[in-house]
């Protein structure tokens, strides 16, 4: 079985509890990937039902953008079975994230 990035499982499991009470799962997959170069990173549901994350390790060198990005496919980890766009409610989420502060160490 894939095992998850060390440092980037860390900070999901921080911003997990700090900003999503603990609701996303406890053990998804999250890795820096090079299998793509027109993202930052993405997410999925992976058919065992794991939640999975990749960072493109190109483009998040820097501390504060590798953050906005994790937190990004967060957000979406947290709409999974509502919606997978950057519609409405992915704005609401983001939103939703700044006033609890996410932000506040990034910008
Ligand atoms: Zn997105």
């Amino acid at each position: 079985m894939e095992k998850s990035n060390p440092r980037l499982l860390k900070l999901y499991h921080r911003f997990n509890k700090r900003y999503f009470n603990s609701t996303l799962p406890a053990h998804p997959l999250i890795n820096f990937s090079d299998e793509f170069s027109d993202r930052y990173g993405d997410f999925m549901v992976l058919e065992d039902g794991t939640y999975q994350i990749r960072i493109n390790p190109e483009y998040n060198r820097p501390r504060c953008v590798l953050y906005m990005t994790v937190l990004h496919e967060m957000a979406h980890a947290n709409l999974a079975y509502i919606s997978g766009t950057h519609g409405e409610a992915f704005h609401k989420e983001i939103a939703r994230l700044f006033k609890l502060g996410a932000y506040r160490s990034i910008l």
